[in-house]
């Protein structure tokens, strides 16, 4: 069975027909990386720090190549895509530090003459399952963690773009990486998912996708398998009354609709304090009506398509019912002229008047569609956060250090953005959700990922 990927701004353009992994295949893929794994895992840190060091160049060098395929294949601009790709390559270079951070404790000796301490062992194998909306950085946090620390890794990215996953590939193994300790998977056939999931060699999955695929996936998984998933957002943003309210429209525009409002900590709804919501709301009308769809090769389009059929027929669904509950069309921006009329286009929406109980306000949105709600108080908003099943990122405008420190201490998300946008995170700093958003105690990114690539060890050495 072949997947095929196409342009979403002109799906007669195929980007890529590669055959699907079949279960054989998968096999292999793993007996490969069982094998290298072990010498990788006793080469020295400042060799896996030279090599995490060549793949951040050859990503580097690869950049127009690389912005062009992301563009070409999964939709976003190319301003997007050059900062995912440059974004990519300083995973990697995070990662080379990584390497050398493996750390283990000594402790006081309990037994006098008998030495106690920890060693922290990679895990061996582990797998990497990627969504489609950042084809790059998503694998490259992962992978960059799990491999400097001495893991092998089996990589399977989203079907939408496939060609992207084949390419980091190629680099990754291009830069000096031991033949076999990172496999790749393409596609989803049943069977071989089935079979990587059930297969003990597999010790832990790094997952990021939605809360459907992953709670099938984690009911799936042996049962001495780790795991680290990344799910769904419902992200909002909250308005104080005393926000710089320009700054706040600004942020909150950009954070809704950049990249088509398909990041999963994309703001889905503003949550303003009464007195100041009909001056938000004019400056985000105006924002929103400003804002242009088309190729995200043109430079004059403010973002791309989105990234497959089903999305648009998903959103397009969403919107036909906010129109029969009555929501209020606030603002919308246009599909620029001359556009192939085959394309995933999706114009952004701005709706107010939205019943609590509507899937505007229930569900992630994943598109360019922003809803916004009158509060009394911040204090009103953050219990709407934490009412909701999610908890990925909330954001929160004020002059106010007290509400800014209150929200951060209050909200129960795993990311608090304070006068910023809900989008956007560094390398150095975790990454992850709390309740739906996350399973797994672990997040992504940072030191603490060495956390969850490795695992413990307890020595006691008598020697007197
Ligand atoms: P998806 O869940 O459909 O797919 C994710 C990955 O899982 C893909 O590689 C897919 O092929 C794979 N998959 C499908 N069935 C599988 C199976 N049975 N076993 C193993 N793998 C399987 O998600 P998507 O549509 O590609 O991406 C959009 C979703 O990703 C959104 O819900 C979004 O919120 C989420 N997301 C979350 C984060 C985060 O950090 N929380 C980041 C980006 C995207």
């Amino acid at each position: 069975m072949d997947i095929r990927s196409v342009n979403p701004a002109a799906p007669s353009d195929v980007v890529a027909e590669i055959a699907s992994t079949t279960p054989d295949e998968l096999e292999k893929i793993l007996d490969a990386a069982v094998d290298a794994q072990l010498g990788w895992a006793r080469t020295t840190p400042s060799r896996r720090a030279a090599v995490m060091g060549a793949i951040a160049a050859g990503l580097a060098a690869s950049s127009d190549e690389l912005v062009a395929l992301i563009v070409r294949e999964e939709g976003k601009t190319v301003a997007e895509a050059t900062v995912e790709v440059i974004k990519s390559a300083e995973q990697f270079t995070f990662a080379a530090q990584l390497a050398y951070m493996v750390e283990g404790t000594q402790f006081p000796e309990e037994e006098p003459g008998t030495a106690a301490y920890t060693l922290r062992s990679p895990l061996g194998v582990v797998g990497a399952i990627t969504p489609w909306n950042f084809p790059l950085s998503l694998p490259a946090r992962k992978l960059a963690a799990a491999l400097a620390v001495g893991n092998a890794a089996v990589f399977k990215p989203s079907p939408v773009v496939a060609a992207a996953g084949d390419r980091l590939v190629r680099i990754i193994n291009d830069a000096g990486m031991p033949a076999g300790l990172l496999g790749l998977v393409q596609g989803a056939d049943p069977a071989t998912m089935a079979a990587l999931a059930g297969d003990p060699r597999l010790r832990a999955v790094t997952f990021t996708g939605s809360d459907g695929v992953g709670e099938r996936l984690a009911g799936s998984l042996h049962r001495f398998a780790r795991i680290q998933m990344e799910l769904g957002g419902r992200n909002a943003a909250v308005v104080a009354a005393d926000a710089d309210l320009k700054r706040a429209a600004t942020d909150i525009a950009k954070a809704a609709f950049g990249q088509a409002g398909q990041t999963c900590t994309a703001t889905d709804r503003v949550l303003v304090e009464r007195s100041v919501a009909d001056r938000l709301t004019e400056m985000l009308s105006a924002r929103v009506s400003e804002l242009v769809v088309g190729p995200g090769v043109r430079p004059d389009v403010s973002f791309g398509p989105v990234a497959t059929a089903e999305q648009k027929s998903r959103l397009e669904a969403v919107f036909a019912s906010a129109r029969h509950a009555g929501c209020r069309l606030l603002a919308q921006g246009r599909i620029a002229e001359d556009v192939d009329p085959d394309g995933y286009w999706v114009a952004p929406v701005l709706y107010g008047d939205v019943p609590a109980d509507h899937r505007l306000l229930r569900e992630e949105m994943f598109g360019p569609v922003l809803s916004i709600v009158a509060v009394d108080s911040v204090a009103e908003a953050v219990r709407d956060i934490n009412a909701d099943g999610h908890g990925l990122v909330a954001a929160l405008h004020t002059a106010s250090l007290t509400t800014a420190s209150r929200f951060a201490r209050d909200v129960r998300c795993g990311l608090v953005k304070i006068n910023g946008r809900t989008t956007g995170n560094g390398v150095a700093p975790p990454f992850g959700g709390w309740r739906a958003s996350s399973s797994g105690a672990f997040p992504e990114g940072g030191r603490q990922a060495i956390d969850f690539f490795t695992e413990t060890k307890t020595v006691y050495s008598t020697y007197d």
